[in-house]
């Protein structure tokens, strides 16, 4: 009886401890199965009302999206070769279902009757984003073609998936192929104790299965968590110019050369979405984004350029004279960068992480994240005792409003545990706000959110001693949980994070991150977990300054990967060679420009074979409106509570309780008062000065 099966047979929570690897499957093709009959009988129907399509459109789709979720979440969670094994079986059905759905010519055309009809303008602004929405996304996957181009338009977006990840395996081919076997203690001179252990490790398949981190061999790989330390630490100048030159030079030669599929994904972009009728790829990627146009995204980049120009000038002789001092007699290299930066980091703000724990014990960060949420946006958190999860150390909290209406759920799981959860920290949610799949008997379907973190366990009876990032990354995880879960918005397809734009999604989570570099906030949260005593002002000190550490230097950075991305997917493939563009851009804003034979395109993943392309720029724009949104509590002053309330409950009622269900540039309009400004992200990243310190 497919109803007995756990993962589809849920209303509130699902019994996490009852499902297994042998569920997913079942329960994957039953709701792929009773959806696609669903949105058989709506095709046939027609229906003419937003209530007749939506509402049964919305159920169909929630079924699979929601049994696909909570399937994806027990993937990251819980993994085991049984369940990826069930997880990859099951997967080519939803991917089949939601082009299915997606590419339906009778519901859009359906869409397209509400959107254009009488009665639009009368509908709620959720109702008509919805609508708006959901006809667009089919329109970018090729609905509206005549049957010719549309079966172009198609195989173009397979042969564009396959180039994608052709792409993907090339880099990490390359990223696997190199290896500098070092045998000599002079060659890993400077490197730290855990990084010579990761380097060992790396060595021991690699022909030397007795290698230790004491007496090597040692092999330095190009994936990030060997090469950065080699880079930051390593003291052999020339070894450093080894691995550099070979980690901008991945895929770039050979049969696995990159370029030429760059060349082809350009082309093919271009001309899918001159099939959709834009001039170029650009254009077509911000029809789905918060950003008006190109010339507008331009504008912000180079007023960050202008502002971050001279002080990354001054980064860079600040490196010139640090490694004059340190006896280094050529000009700096790029090789030479992040070692001098972290020498200089050290010799500044140099804080072991081991200092800093255990000011921040994790039951203590928590109240003190709740406390400020409520008095943020009065709301309350308080953890439930005996919700099932999927591992003990997982904590249910339910959300409740000023009046005291339960609102929301969250699920934090906050421990690493390497043998069967994945890496980082993300939020997710188990479902959204809905009164559409409200369950039986209630009018509305109430939003729970997961918030998943990697923290180290307390150790011998001590609470988890967290390190300040991992502090910061509790805040952000938790402002996209917030957005998910305070929104007012009842139509599922744009509730909570649902729909909202990409280059708007990390407003929330940015903006709470802020919290944690703000002085008092963070004096009231850094107390020691065993005295109470709070933390003294110079490791506090320390703390706030190691933010804006070569922020020109980075804000260039972004600003050049930004502007290649953008001048890539605006010019004319033909003729167009994407290497010469990506150096002369570069060359044009970086203090110190990219060797002749870097080939950094070839491995820029982001925009090849992420969801990055055209929509780089994404980083520096959310920032711009996070910094913004918090700069209007500066300015409030933040040691005033009434202004700080009222402001709070502004952002809860604009940015978070709209989320998706309005255009992000109207919910920031309507929480400022005004358009984002840029001058506020400078302002926090120290590269225009403060109205304070004027
Ligand atoms: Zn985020």
């Amino acid at each position: 009886m497919p109803d007995s099966n756990p993962l589809l047979n849920w209303e509130d929570f699902p019994d996490f401890p009852a499902i297994t690897a042998e569920h997913v499957l079942p329960a994957v093709r039953e709701a792929v199965a009773r959806s696609t009959a669903e949105l058989e009988a709506l095709e046939k129907a027609a229906p003419a009302t937003w209530h007749g399509l939506l509402v049964p459109l919305e159920r169909l789709s929630d079924r699979v999206s929601r049994t696909w979720g909570l399937a994806t979440h027990l993937h990251n969670v819980r993994n085991s070769p049984s369940m990826r094994q069930a997880y990859a079986e099951a997967q080519p059905l939803v991917v089949e279902f939601q082009n299915r759905l997606g590419q339906s010519r009778p519901v859009y055309d359906a869409l397209v009757a509400l959107r254009d009809g009488p009665d639009f303008p009368f509908f709620s602004q959720a109702l008509q984003r919805a609508i708006t929405l959901l006809a667009r996304d089919a329109t970018l996957q090729g609905v509206g073609l005549d049957p010719d181009r549309r079966e172009r338009f198609n195989a173009i977006s397979q042969e564009l998936a396959e180039l994608a990840t052709r792409f993907t395996n090339n880099v990490l081919d390359a990223t696997q192929a190199f290896a500098l076997i070092l045998t000599s203690p002079d060659e890993v001179q400077g490197i730290p104790e855990d990084a010579l252990r990761l380097l060992a490790g790396k060595a021991r398949p690699r022909g030397h299965p007795l290698a230790t981190a004491e007496s090597g061999p040692w092999a330095v790989t190009l994936d990030l968590p060997s090469f950065l330390p080699f880079m930051q630490h390593a003291a052999r100048r020339d070894l450093r110019e080894q691995a550099y030159r070979a980690y901008v030079t991945r895929a770039a030669s050979g049969k696995g050369d990159n370029e030429p599929l760059i060349r082809r994904i350009l082309v093919l972009r271009r001309e899918q979405a001159a099939l959709l009728g834009f001039g170029n790829f650009a254009a077509m990627s911000l029809a789905r984004k918060m950003a008006p146009g190109v010339g507008e995204i331009e504008a912000l980049l180079r007023t960050i350029q202008d502002a971050a120009t001279d002080p990354a000038l001054t980064d860079l002789i600040e490196l010139g004279e640090l490694a004059a001092a340190g006896g280094q007699s050529e000009d700096i290299q790029p090789w030479d960068v992040m070692y001098w930066s972290e020498r200089l980091k050290e010799s500044r703000f140099g804080l072991r992480d081991e200092l800093v724990r255990p000011y921040f014990p994790l039951p203590a960060i928590m109240q003190g994240l709740f406390d400020l949420i409520r008095e943020l946006f009065a709301v309350s958190i308080e953890p439930v005792p005996d919700v099932p999860a999927w591992h003990p150390d997982v904590t249910y909290c339910r959300v409740t409003g000023g009046d005291g209406r339960e609102i929301a759920g969250l699920f934090l799981d906050p421990y690493a545990r390497p043998e069967e959860k994945r890496g980082g920290a993300w939020m997710d949610e188990l479902h959204g706000r809905s009164t559409a799949c409200a369950p039986r008997g209630r009018d509305v379907r109430l939003p729970v959110a997961y918030v998943n973190c990697n923290q180290r366990p307390g150790l011998d009876g001590e609470p988890s001693l967290m390190s300040f990032q991992e502090v910061t990354t509790l805040f952000h995880e938790f402002g996209h949980a917030l957005q998910h879960m305070l929104t007012t918005v009842s139509h599922g397809f744009v509730a909570g994070i649902s729909n909202v734009e990409w280059d708007a999604v990390e407003l929330a989570s940015q903006f709470m991150e802020n919290w944690c570099h703000q002085p008092e906030t963070l004096a009231r949260l850094a107390r020691h977990f065993r005295t109470g005593e709070p933390m003294d002002k110079g490791m506090m000190d320390k703390l706030l300054q190691a933010r804006n550490f070569r922020a020109g230097s980075n804000a260039l950075r972004q600003v050049s990967f930004a502007l290649t991305d953008l001048a890539l997917h605006t010019a004319d493939p033909a003729g167009l060679d994407p290497v010469t563009m990506a150096h002369d851009i570069a060359r044009d804003i970086l203090p110190l420009p990219p060797l002749p034979e870097d080939r950094f395109i070839c491995a820029f993943a982001h925009i090849f074979s992420g969801g990055y392309a055209a929509g780089y720029y994404s980083y520096k724009w959310a920032e711009v409106l996070s910094a913004d949104a918090f700069g209007a509590f500066e300015e409030a002053g933040l040691a005033d509570p009434a202004a700080r309330r009222a402001l709070g409950l502004r952002f809860r009622d604009t940015v978070l309780a709209l989320g998706g269900g309005r255009h992000p540039m109207d919910t920031f309009r309507l929480f400022r008062g005004r358009e984002p400004d840029p001058a506020a992200l400078l302002r926090q990243e120290g590269l225009l000065p403060r109205a304070e310190d004027n």
